[in-house]
């Protein structure tokens, strides 16, 4: 199979259409890609280092013992294969704890528990709970078409995402507003909370957590999500039981800002050794699950990224750089913090690559950047295709290297398969066991083969 897939390259590189002095370039590059390869898959690295990162740490909500554990291992990690600039940059991020009590329970001769958990940042009910009647709703203008008959009533926001959208994302971006403005939108028609179908396309019993926001000028309801199960079947009680009551309980809290870091590590470049090619995911997660997917797999990528170049004995010009990002998912402080770090002003950003989107097979790369730099990039893809990576297609780069794209430099996001993982997402199903070692690794190699080519040809 592999000596189709040279083949295959060999093929392509004849009929390169760009210039020759492109195509002499770009095949200069193959034993780099088949060494990076070779490498990866007869070590599986990334895998182990996941699994370490997720029996150490396998609750990384921002502000947690588990978070700081985990900032400490990564930075130990990279100390101990060698990489350069080991340190944790401070970032201060939001402390939201969940509380020990989460349920909602339909009211009837046969009382029905719904598998609920609070959504990230949520306020908690009083402690005898909610108990009240339910409107279902698919929309902000339903809900708003409802007028005064949501008054004191539970808000059940019930559109599933679409499951004709192929690209899971999309599907996602296209319901996440009922997650992430469901309890605003609920005070603002008299609801007393949120109750909302978690974003996931499969049907289990298993509730997925996420950000939500609330508006200062509103009351502060509490917010749930249900599993989707749950969601059907509360839909199905409410059309047959008009007046159904729920009881509610959550009992979460939000506590002052805690410091937490973005965790650093690098491979000095020989050459322009304050230019520097940034490869990233991001450390927290949500306390569900172990954030195996989202997004342990990306930082282990970032770290076995380095060491595959560093196992391979390239002396990249540039310095290579794996960033942890901290606060993704309830805040992008880490994010937000990196550009501005003052350490930033002696640098060049030359270009910032994350993985977030699971550990799945690498399609290629997402590029955020002008229409040249995506040009530019393609000119690699026939060496990715060895990978079954050789996608180069303008779109967005990532959440956490977003305020560094925003300055101006090119950024690039790890294009994988999609369809699984929603599946996962900020829920008890995220577990290592859910990676495939094989892609995961497949995904680093990608990764450190553009790091390598961005660091000696620059964009
Ligand atoms: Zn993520």
């Amino acid at each position: 199979m592999l000596r189709r897939a040279i083949r295959l390259l060999a093929a392509t590189l004849l009929v390169l259409p760009a210039a020759s002095a492109q195509s002499v370039d770009t095949a200069q590059y193959l034993p780099v890609a088949r060494s990076l390869l070779g490498a990866g898959m007869r070590t599986m690295n990334a895998y182990a280092l996941l699994r370490e990162l997720v029996d150490v740490a396998p609750h990384r909500l921002s502000g947690s013992d588990g978070q700081r554990k985990a900032s400490d291992l990564t930075a130990m990690m990279m100390t101990r294969l060698g990489f350069t600039g080991v340190r944790q940059e401070k970032v201060m991020v939001p402390h939201w704890v969940r509380g020990k009590t989460e349920e909602a329970v339909v009211a009837g001769p046969t009382p029905y528990r719904l598998n609920i958990c609070a959504l990230g940042g949520s306020v908690a009910t009083p402690g005898e709970g909610i108990t009240a009647g339910v409107v279902e709703v698919h929309s902000f203008e339903e809900l708003r078409s409802l007028g005064p008959r949501a008054k004191g009533n539970i808000v059940f926001f019930n559109r599933p995402m679409d499951p004709t959208r192929v690209v899971t994302f999309e599907a996602y971006g296209g319901a996440v507003d009922q997650r992430s403005r469901g309890a605003v939108e609920s005070a603002r028609a008299g609801g007393v909370a949120a109750l909302v179908r978690s974003m996931t396309l499969r049907l289990d019993r298993v509730p997925h957590t996420g950000a939500m926001g609330y508006n200062d000028s509103l009351p502060k309801v509490p917010a749930a999500a249900v599993s989707s199960v749950d969601a059907d079947s509360l839909s199905a009680l409410l059309s047959r039981t008009p007046g159904l009551k729920i009881h509610m309980t959550l009992d979460c809290r939000t506590l002052p800002d805690a410091p937490s870091a973005n965790v650093l590590g690098e491979i000095t470049g020989t050459e322009k050794p304050d230019e520097i090619v940034v490869v990233s995911g991001h450390l927290d997660c949500w306390d569900k699950g172990q954030g195996a997917n989202d997004d342990g797999s990306g930082c282990v990528q970032a770290i076995e990224a380095l060491r595959l170049l560093k196992s391979a004995g390239l002396q990249p010009k540039r310095t290579i750089r794996a960033v942890m990002f901290t606060n993704e998912e309830n805040g992008s402080r880490g994010g937000r913090d990196y550009p501005v770090e003052p350490a930033r002003q002696h640098e060049h950003q030359v270009a910032v690559l994350e993985s977030d989107r699971g550990s799945f097979a690498p399609r290629g790369f997402t590029v955020e950047g002008d229409a040249a730099i995506v040009q530019k990039a393609r000119r690699w893809s026939p060496l990715f295709a060895l990978f079954g990576a050789a996608e180069f297609t303008a779109g967005s780069g990532g959440t956490d290297i977003s305020p560094t794209i925003k300055t101006g430099v090119p950024g690039f996001g790890l294009d994988v398969e999609n369809q699984r993982y929603f599946d996962y997402h900020h829920s008890d199903n995220d577990t290592i066991e859910t990676v495939n070692p094989r892609e995961l690794e497949l995904g680093a190699i990608a990764e450190a083969l553009l790091c390598y080519l961005i660091s000696e040809e620059g964009l």
